[in-house]
């Protein structure tokens, strides 16, 4: 798929939206997810032009993978959750109902997060 630049998380990148923002490096970017799915939850972007894991995968180079994973520790550090446990969860594609077509690691936490999978699809 081609990259959209008009999309949410681009022009959060840009400045051109705001968001509550935790915490950058090089070649990453956290901010607080606006409609959080558990006490705790932040979403982690690389800053280049990805929109899917699939495709960082298969393009990103080793410092964009190293610098976006650090960033992750950093954030459930930040978040408190390091300790107390928290789930990553990476939405890559329409069957995993991805929304935003700019790669992002949600981490959630804060609380006990139940089974990882719900069966009872909405
Ligand atoms: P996904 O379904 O994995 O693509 O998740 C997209 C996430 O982006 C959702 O959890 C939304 O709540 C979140 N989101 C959408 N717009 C914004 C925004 N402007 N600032 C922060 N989070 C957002």
């Amino acid at each position: 798929m081609a990259y959209d630049r008009n999309n949410i998380f681009a022009q959060i990148l840009n400045g051109k939206i705001p968001c509550s923002k935790i915490a950058e490096n090089d070649n990453a970017f956290a901010f607080y997810d606006i409609n959080p799915q558990a006490a705790q939850h932040a979403l982690v972007i690389p800053k280049g032009e990805y929109v899917s894991l699939t495709e960082f995968c298969a393009q990103a180079s080793a410092q964009e993978m190293a610098d976006w994973l650090h960033l992750i520790g950093e954030v459930a550090a930040e978040l408190g959750v390091a300790e107390s446990g928290y789930r990553l969860l990476i939405n890559s594609g329409a069957d995993a109902r991805q929304e935003v077509p700019h790669l992002h690691a949600h981490i959630v936490g804060g609380e006990d997060l139940g089974v990882m999978l719900r069966r009872d699809k909405k």
